[in-house]
């Protein structure tokens, strides 16, 4: 074994950490110490990537022998109890100074509790969010490290050197501390089911609408791809609508059983944005749809139900379409400014000083929602750092003007025709909830003084009001 010839390591050589650790030994200056519970896979990754130097491991105390201090290990392993348990290995082995990093899915809450009891010991811990997948983490990713300002000064220049570049700038910001990074990766991934399953209705209403085919709708999502609409995620529904499957010759969209399956980052974000009182309702319907789509002995006993069954009267196929677009934009606004309103009410929550604006340019590149459409949100919190809500800064305003009748238009269409739109219409609800002027939450705060002497306040008085009804209980 070489004496501390690493200056980073890597724990857990599953698909993300082999590919992260080749990520860093391919940057210059790096040497990457790894581990892995199962050796055998070491000596995989060490027998298929000679080229990158890798000093291997075969125990915890061999592993920080192997890296210079401060020590710094970047743990990649499932997320959950393995975490932990690789957390105490470590502590074991490593000396005040030294960071721990954890770049697995974690619940930010978990990531919290970790950073406390690694503090403990005077051992550094970074909960760090790492979007892209596995070609992501090769090639670069974005990374939303959390942790100490402390650990930021070694790790930042690492972690430059291997995110993505998205104009010239790499995708890594020290997002905040202890769990602000693994919160904004959730939300992220949050905002990544809304567009996914707004990108959805929107093909599915142009397929009912037009009756265009699956190849011929790939042709519009790359056109779309030009435009304002630009993102990774529009790219790649045109390539998955191109594909044919070659043993039945058909369309492979058309062969794939319609059940979204889910890892439970967009449930997080639910729940965490129900306790944090953010009415996240675009992402919410998109998680909402995949359960309801995997439901199919509830979905055989309904088939009956009464009700128009999808079929639309098109007069004009190329207006529709871009009644289509226009409403996908308006929609993907809305899902967007929901999520940066959950990071802010995070941020409050926690104490996090989390810079919006830098959050959305570290998206630009190397994570699944990348676009262009990220550095309008960037404008946006340059303009006003505290803008309360996103969707009201000028440019999507703007957008929101011109979408209008569209977005409207495509909502009714879909409802008198029995289309699903789950995400485009409680985006549209949302949005003139917002706009409304008064709420009938007016007549909610009466019925919970009817029912719980719960009070309500007055528009015309200070004070706390109870009335004495007359079905009084
Ligand atoms: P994984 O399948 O989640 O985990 C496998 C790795 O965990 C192996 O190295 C395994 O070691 C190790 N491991 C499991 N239990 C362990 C324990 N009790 N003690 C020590 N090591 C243990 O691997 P992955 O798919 O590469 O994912 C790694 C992490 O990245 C996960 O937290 C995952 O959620 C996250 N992830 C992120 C993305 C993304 O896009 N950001 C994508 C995929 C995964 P053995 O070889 O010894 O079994």
């Amino acid at each position: 074994m070489t004496e501390a010839a690493a200056n980073i390591g890597v724990v857990g050589l599953a698909v993300m950490g082999s590919n992260l650790a080749r990520n860093l030994a391919s940057r210059e200056g790096n040497t990457v110490a790894i581990f892995n519970r199962t050796y055998a896979k070491t000596e995989e990754l060490l027998t298929e990537h000679p080229e990158a130097g890798f000093v291997p491991a075969r125990d915890y105390a061999e592993f920080a022998a192997s890296l210079q201090k401060p020590r710094t290990a970047i743990i990649m392993v499932k997320a959950g109890g393995p975490t932990d348990a690789v957390i105490e290995d470590l502590i074991s082995v490593f000396e005040p100074g030294d960071i721990i990093v954890d770049g697995g899915n974690a619940l930010f809450t978990d990531t919290i509790r970790r950073e406390k009891r690694v503090r403990e010991t005077g051992i550094n811990f970074v909960g760090m969010g790492v979007s892209g997948g596995e070609e992501g983490a090769l090639n670069g990713p974005s990374l939303m490290p959390g942790g100490s300002d402390e650990s930021w000064t070694t790790l930042g220049p690492i972690l430059r050197s291997i995110a993505a570049i998205a104009e010239g700038e790499p995708c890594v910001t020290h997002v905040g501390h202890d769990g602000a990074g693994h919160f904004v990766k959730m939300v992220h991934n949050g905002i990544e089911y809304a567009d996914m399953q707004l990108i959805a209705e929107a093909y599915d209403l142009i397929r009912r609408g037009t009756g265009k085919s699956p190849a011929e709708i790939a042709d519009i999502f790359a056109a779309w791809n030009e435009g304002e609409l630009q993102s990774y995620l529009i790219e790649i529904t045109a390539e998955v609508l191109r594909q044919t499957d070659a043993p039945t010759g058909r369309p492979l969209v058309d062969v794939i059983l319609d059940q979204a399956g889910a890892k439970g980052t967009g449930g997080w974000t639910v729940q965490t944005a129900i306790d944090l009182g953010v009415p996240v309702s675009g992402i919410a319907e998109a998680v909402f749809a995949r359960s309801l789509s995997s439901h199919p002995e509830q979905r055989a006993v309904s088939q009956n139900l009464p009700g128009p069954r999808g079929e639309i009267a098109v007069d004009d196929a190329d207006a529709f379409v871009e009644q289509v677009r226009l409403a996908l934009y308006a929609s993907k606004i809305v899902a967007y400014s929901q999520g940066f309103d959950e990071i802010r009410a995070g941020a409050a929550q926690y104490d996090w000083s989390i810079d919006l604006g830098k959050v959305a340019s570290i998206w630009r590149g190397g994570c699944i929602i990348r676009a262009q459409f990220l550095n309008r949100i960037t404008e946006a919190y340059d303009e006003q750092a505290t803008l309360p809500v996103l969707l009201t800064a000028p440019y999507f305003v703007d957008a929101l003007e011109r979408a209008q009748s569209a977005w409207r238009e495509i909502v009714r269409v879909a409802a008198t025709s029995g289309i699903p739109s789950p995400a485009f219409s409680s985006s549209l609800s949302y949005y003139d909830g917002l706009r409304a002027d008064r709420l009938p939450a007016a007549l909610i705060q009466g019925q919970r003084d009817f029912f719980g002497a719960h009070t309500y306040k007055r528009v015309d008085r200070d004070g706390t009001f109870h009335t004495q009804w007359s079905g009084d209980r």
